[in-house]
């Protein structure tokens, strides 16, 4: 009896009878002998199917099967190295589940937006099929290092009655006819769990209302965000930097194949390890003028000043203690030069950008209400964040990896809109 095998497993099944079930991904007619490339969502395997070799009702499906037509296929697996993927399937009997119509993707080059329309069926494509397995693997590497160095995964509300840093970037939504928000960071929530817990992370997605236009932007976008008691800033770039070589080497060793799909030159990956250069914001300045990217002391970076420094170091670089002006109103003051904050964002080489943006956070009470003043943040709707300074405060420190960023750059992919099964951007909410 034959068994039903995924294609990623047929080099154990070399010699055995098996059914794969999936989908036509291409096909060439050479009159008597029909190559089809059949693709199950693992891999592609190429079935041969011979006139005379199978019924002639199976015979003539194998003619008339049309592109992306879902279809179950029996064989005999051999290993031939002309085939892609190293092994074929010879076939001794096959049935059409559904004809498929004349499919929309042709194998030809079509715009990103006529792709995006069609975003439900391009991701069927090897590439983007490619990417979507990375991006799960990258998830399950971050979960899997946090897990095992004492974080608890405590997820924070999407749905949250007031904004972290203001309401300007924000998507308002009517909570039962009272104002509500999707929330933009986990952070807050964060410190309260950290404080239960000691170590803790979110997961899930965060939205941004913000009219970027950029590679780099989504609406709608997930980030982790680990947060820990008793840590410093020098605490918190080690974590950083741990995590991310973890994700990178491990997606390295685990999706080998995907990576190739993608034509990633991932020379540039394999140096991905700790330590990673640490950048006083100062120094960043320094430089950035050097090279002719002139920034103001004082001022946030852009793309330009994060893709010069991304691409004059060969690992993602942290930069270290930015004005504090140009930073959240909870980020603790560095004590020696308070108009500098204990923040930390790592830039990604490959002109990849900001991946992760954290510090230390402020942990007394008086110096928080001050700061919320001075932003002008409503007092009454951080009372409960006030109390986490009320009992028990202690220095602590998190920060958030933004997962698409992430993906984008260790796929080497030129937008960000191809790392989520379904991007919301600032022009896009269809499919
Ligand atoms: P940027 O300045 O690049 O817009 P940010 O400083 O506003 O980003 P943070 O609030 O620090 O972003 O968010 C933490 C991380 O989340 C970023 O380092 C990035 O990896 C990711 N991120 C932030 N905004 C977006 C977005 N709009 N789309 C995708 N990822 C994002
Ligand atoms: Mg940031």
């Amino acid at each position: 009896m034959a068994l039903p095998i995924r294609i990623c497993d047929a080099a154990k099944h070399v010699g055995d009878e098996v059914i794969l079930r999936g989908w036509l991904y291409g096909r060439t007619d050479k009159g008597r002998l029909q190559f089809l490339l059949v693709r199950d969502g693992t891999g592609v395997m190429q079935a041969v199917v011979l006139e005379g070799s199978v019924p002639p009702e199976a015979f003539a499906a194998a003619r008339r099967v049309s592109q992306e037509s879902s279809l179950i296929v029996c064989g005999m697996v051999r290993q031939d190295r002309r085939a892609p993927g190293g092994y074929e399937l010879a076939v001794s009997n096959l049935e059409i589940v559904q004809l498929a119509q004349e499919y929309p993707i042709q194998p030809k080059e079509h715009g990103v937006d006529f792709l995006m329309d069609w975003r439900h069926l391009w991701i069927r494509s090897p590439r983007q099929a490619a990417i979507l397995r990375v991006r799960a693997h990258i998830i399950r590497a971050i979960r899997n290092w946090l897990d095992e160095h004492g974080f608890v995964n405590a997820d924070t509300p999407i749905i949250t009655p007031s904004a972290c840093e203001g309401t300007t970037t924000l998507f308002p939504i009517d909570y039962f006819g009272a104002p509500a928000y999707l929330t933009q960071s986990g952070q807050l929530y964060n410190e309260a769990t950290a404080m239960a817990l000691g170590k803790v992370y979110a997961f899930g997605p965060t939205f941004r209302a913000e009219k970027s236009k950029t590679r780099r932007h989504l609406t709608e976008f997930w980030m982790v965000e680990p947060e820990m008691a008793y840590a410093d800033l020098e605490e918190n770039m080690r974590v950083a930097e741990e995590l991310v070589s973890h994700v990178v080497q491990s997606t390295l060793q685990h999706c080998q194949r995907e990576l190739q799909e993608l034509e990633r030159d991932t020379k540039p990956l394999e140096r991905v390890c700790p330590p990673f250069p640490r950048l006083h914001y100062d120094e960043a300045v320094r430089l950035l003028n050097e090279w002719g990217v002139p920034l103001e002391w004082g001022d946030d970076f852009g793309a330009p000043h994060e893709t010069a420094i991304g691409e004059h170091f060969d690992k993602p670089v942290l930069v270290h203690r930015y004005p504090a002006k140009v930073k959240a109103f909870y980020m603790q003051p560095d004590p020696d030069r308070p108009e500098l904050s204990l923040s930390v964002d790592m830039i990604a080489p490959e002109g990849y950008g900001e991946i992760v943006g954290g510090g230390q956070r402020i942990h007394d009470l008086a110096l928080l209400e001050r700061r919320l003043q001075e932003h002008g943040l409503p007092r009454e709707a951080y009372e409960w964040y006030l109390d986490l300074r009320r009992y028990g405060s202690v220095p602590h420190s998190g920060f958030g990896l933004g997962l698409e960023r992430t993906v984008a750059w260790i796929c080497g992919l030129q937008h960000i809109r191809e790392t989520i099964p379904f991007p919301r951007t600032l022009g896009r909410v269809w499919p």
